[in-house]
């Protein structure tokens, strides 16, 4: 107890001051309750940013690690083993596709920069990414970033990177040429407030790909996973990239990030030419495939529509509400003022975690298998907090 205190006192003393002093020390969690170092409890509705798909000490996970720890831990990728494969080979079930193939790394950011260093083999060094984007915070996976508040203070980034606006198909085709080694877009902007791009959007990007010969990348780090009510983020407009990335939900709470080439003509790593010794290790491995494995026996992509039907139409009557956006549970809900963190903070005081994904936006990306009573529970609290919390 006391260690634990103490460290909650000294953050500041021995941490980087990268995320800034957290005001909240958790301790423990179980479904979507989690619990701080004071007992105070929590309704989750952030999920560790789109992350913990099952929410916190699911059984299946629980079971799934502890039996993999105890039996093998970590063997590097110089061995294969058979949690690795499964995973994989789920993957490639999942998207429907059996040229399918998987690389496994950690992060998002990782899973990026397999996708960047994987576009050079096609010859051309190019790129168009979008405004607005996020892709991850290493050089090269913020070098696609397009948010110029992170990228600015770090430059000079790689070269040859065009970001053009979200969602502005005539903005796409100016900028793709035969010279553009790949175009990397999320199918719903998470970070920058959920965007979700007009519908066709993404299947326009098809076009344009197919006739410049350029990769089409989906970064589906937030919106995989069932996350948007379908495994990929993309799946709505059927059509598919060359290459997904993936991770935040991939490891049911665990790291574990992949890059997926899809189709007989993406280009292929070959030996030696990428590796990391930790990616697709057994245990966060075990972790997603338990996860996969329980969202489809659950049948929870359907329940993540239902509550998805449910959050808009509830929240979007509450007063203060301009709009409510994004898919399946992962939903921006956009306020008439400037107030999100003030109001992020309330609902934390009032027992709710979301996140102010910009000045007057909340995003929530709960588990999965949140409840009714857990969904109404967050519009009642959510109803309440809009209306005492400071507006200015
Ligand atoms: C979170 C995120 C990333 C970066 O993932 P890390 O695991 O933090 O490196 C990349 N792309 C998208 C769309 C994300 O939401």
């Amino acid at each position: 107890m006391s260690t634990v205190k103490k460290s909650v006192t000294n953050w500041a003393e021995v941490m980087q001051g990268n995320y800034g002093v957290p005001t909240i020390t958790l301790k423990s969690g179980k479904g979507l309750v989690v619990t701080d170092t004071a007992g105070k409890k929590y309704l989750d509705f952030l999920g560790g940013i789109a992350t913990n798909v099952l929410g916190h000490a699911h059984p299946v996970i629980v079971k799934a690690v502890s039996k993999q720890i105890a039996t093998l831990g970590h063997v590097s990728n110089f061995y294969s083993h058979p949690s690795g494969i499964a995973l994989a080979a789920k993957l490639q079930e999942l998207t429907g596709d059996k040229n399918a193939r998987v690389f496994f790394c950690n992060s998002g950011a990782e899973a990026n920069e397999a996708a960047l260093k994987l576009s050079r083999k096609t010859g051309r060094s190019r790129i168009v990414a979008t405004t607005g984007s996020f892709h991850g915070r290493t050089m090269g996976a913020l070098s696609l970033t397009g948010q110029p508040s992170k990228r600015n203070p770090f430059k000079p980034l790689l070269k040859n990177v065009k970001h053009v606006t979200f969602g502005d198909i005539t903005a796409m085709r100016k900028a793709v040429n035969k010279k553009t080694a790949m175009v990397i877009v999320e199918p719903i902007m998470g970070e920058a407030g959920v965007i979700v791009p007009p519908f066709g959007y993404l299947r326009e990007l098809r076009d344009i790909c197919n006739e410049q010969g350029a990769l089409l990348v989906f970064d589906c780090v937030q919106t995989g996973i069932g996350r948007t009510g379908t495994w990929f983020g993309y799946e709505e407009e059927k059509i598919s990239p060359d290459v997904i990335t993936l991770a935040k939900g991939l490891g049911g709470g665990l790291p574990l990030g992949a890059m997926i080439t899809l189709g007989s003509n993406s280009p292929q790593f070959s030996t030696g030419e990428h590796g990391t010794t930790f990616g697709g290790n057994p245990v966060a491995a075990a972790a997603g495939l338990a996860a996969l494995e329980f969202i489809t026996k659950a049948n929870l992509l359907s329940s993540v529509k239902s509550y998805e039907k449910r959050l808009k139409i509830k929240l979007s009557v509450v007063k203060g509400v301009i709009q409510v956006r994004g898919r399946g549970l992962l939903i921006g809900i956009v306020l008439d003022g400037d107030y999100a963190k003030n109001l992020a903070a309330k609902l934390a005081d009032r027992g709710i975690l979301v996140n102010a994904a910009n000045e007057n936006t909340i995003r929530i990306a709960p588990a999965l298998i949140v409840s009714k009573i857990q969904i109404d529970k967050f519009i009642m609290i959510f109803r309440q907090c809009i209306q005492e919390v400071d507006h200015g």
